[in-house]
């Protein structure tokens, strides 16, 4: 299911680098390292070249980047800044669906202006990362056409960014959005009218995200569902949607193609990857994982959804 390497394309991830502050309900962590890039690109990675760019503060640990490296990440597009690394911090309810963002402190992205290395220009899978939108229309404007562009955002920059926002929409593929997002954008309550409000708006294939609930993708050819892994330890949620998004890309990228099946055993895969972030604090579970435990669970995922012919 998941094939050797049929295209060797790289993802380029453009997002966040964090600390998180996190208050669990089965524990509490500070200064965890975190971010859209950090877990999208260990995600994608799993399956394709994974290349980053980021902006981190003076006082980031440079074992963190080291860490990226080793799982094969190109991390030469990470540029450290004089100042401190962005940093977000959020408080999970004890079912841990809903989270409460407690601050948000931009730092060193205040000034951020990302620069593509040339190297970096023709990246045919490009993932823009939760980041200001204005960002990743900065992005966007150096990349030379690549095959697949998705965007991530969030209720920070819907509610604050919004015109922006929109701008960029307009010149993207694929948006990956969690469903409380997705209502907010779409200002519409119900999920399906919500997903054809937000692909009028640019983006012809919708991935939305639903947490426990799984995910649905709204493309030309209709509605597609991949459950949630049923997990019997959930710790941490932090970065499953950015897990989900990175695995997503990098697992397209792996089958080369963009065609109706390749999309819907992306989202499974996707779901699948995204169970073992909420599995440990941070990355730390994504950080030690591999592709055959991947392929072990994702036919577990499969046999929970098989009813038969008819
Ligand atoms: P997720 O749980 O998938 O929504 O992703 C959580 C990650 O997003 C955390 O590691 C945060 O550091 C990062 N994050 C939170 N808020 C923002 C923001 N406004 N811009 C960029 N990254 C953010």
């Amino acid at each position: 299911m998941i094939h050797a390497t049929r295209s060797n394309d790289p993802v380029l991830i453009v997002g966040s680098m964090a600390f998180d502050d996190l208050e669990l309900p089965t524990t509490n962590a500070k200064d965890v390292v975190g971010g859209s890039a950090t877990y999208a690109a260990l995600s994608a990675a799993l399956f394709a070249p994974a290349r980053v760019v980021a902006v981190v503060g003076d006082d980031f640990p440079s074992s963190a980047v080291e860490l990226l490296a080793a799982r094969g990440i190109e991390t030469s597009g990470i540029e450290r800044a004089a100042g401190k690394t962005f940093r977000w911090a959020g408080r999970y309810a004890k079912n841990l669906t809903s989270r409460t963002t407690l601050d948000t402190q931009l730092n060193v992205f205040a000034d951020f202006r990302p620069k593509l290395p040339d190297a970096f220009r023709a990246s045919p899978y490009l993932l823009l990362g939760n980041i200001h939108p204005s960002l990743q229309l900065e992005v966007l404007a150096q990349v030379e056409r690549p095959k697949l562009v998705a965007a991530d955002t969030m209720n920070f920059w819907i509610s604050g960014e919004r015109p922006t926002l929109l701008e960029m929409l307009k010149k993207i593929d694929t948006l990956v959005i969690n469903d409380e997002e997705l209502r907010q954008l779409a200002e519409e309550h119900n999920v399906k009218k919500a997903a054809a409000i937000v692909r009028a708006m640019g983006p012809k294939r919708l991935v939305v995200k639903r947490g426990e609930y799984g995910a649905m993708l709204f493309d030309d050819h209709g509605i597609f569902f991949a459950p949630a892994y049923p997990l019997e330890e959930e710790i941490d949620p932090t970065g499953a949607g950015d897990t989900f998004a990175g695995a997503l890309m990098g697992y397209l990228s792996r089958e080369g193609s963009l065609d109706r099946s390749s999309l819907r055993k992306g989202l499974m895969v996707a779901a699948t990857v995204a169970s073992f972030c909420v599995e440990g604090v941070g990355t730390e579970r994504l950080a030690a994982l591999d592709r055959e435990q991947v392929a072990r669970r994702l036919e577990d995922l499969r046999g929970l959804v098989h009813f038969g012919k008819e």
